[in-house]
């Protein structure tokens, strides 16, 4: 049987150096830490990929994406955002709506929310409506809460398209 909807959910973390932002859904927020990581270190667009390859069932974005090769030093991670959506396209699937959660102590997310959703919604071709994004702190717990890092979790929609 052949649903005509589809969920996905990522996960991701990145750990925090000094630094002077961190780039979040391919938004530059200005803070005294960056995030570490091979690529750019977006996780909010490294969960939502997870999430949109996953629902659609065509691998994830370690297998897509290898530290190993060296395209994807310092990567951006909104390109491979699209990439990964034309691969689900491709296999007969589209984003129709994201949910996203950022846990972390700092930045605070709410001042760059719209152009987030901005940002992500022309990657993976919805409107910015279709792209709700969240923060939320650890309250203090953890890894997290002692600001060693963040994470980011996504869920996204897929609806079935005609493969092309
Ligand atoms: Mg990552």
């Amino acid at each position: 049987m052949t649903l005509a909807h589809r969920v996905g959910i990522g996960y991701d973390s990145h750990r925090f150096a000094e630094g002077h932002g961190v780039i979040l859904g391919g938004v530059l927020i200005p803070a005294a830490v960056r995030c570490t990581g091979h690529s750019d270190a977006d996780a909010v667009c490294h969960a939502l990929t997870d999430a949109i390859l996953g629902g659609a069932g065509v691998g994830d974005i370690g297998e897509m994406f290898p530290e190993t090769k060296a395209e994807n030093a310092g990567r951006d991670s909104i390109e491979m955002l699209r990439l990964a959506v034309a691969r689900v396209r491709a296999a007969g699937w589209a984003p129709a709506q994201c949910d996203i959660t950022v846990i972390a102590e700092t930045p605070k997310l709410g001042p760059h929310r719209p152009a987030i959703r901005e940002r992500l919604a022309a990657a993976i071709g919805v409107a910015p409506e279709q792209v709700m994004v969240k923060g939320k702190t650890n309250e203090g717990m953890g890894w997290i809460g002692h600001g060693e890092g963040l994470a980011c979790v996504a869920v996204a929609t897929l609806v079935r398209v005609a493969p092309g």
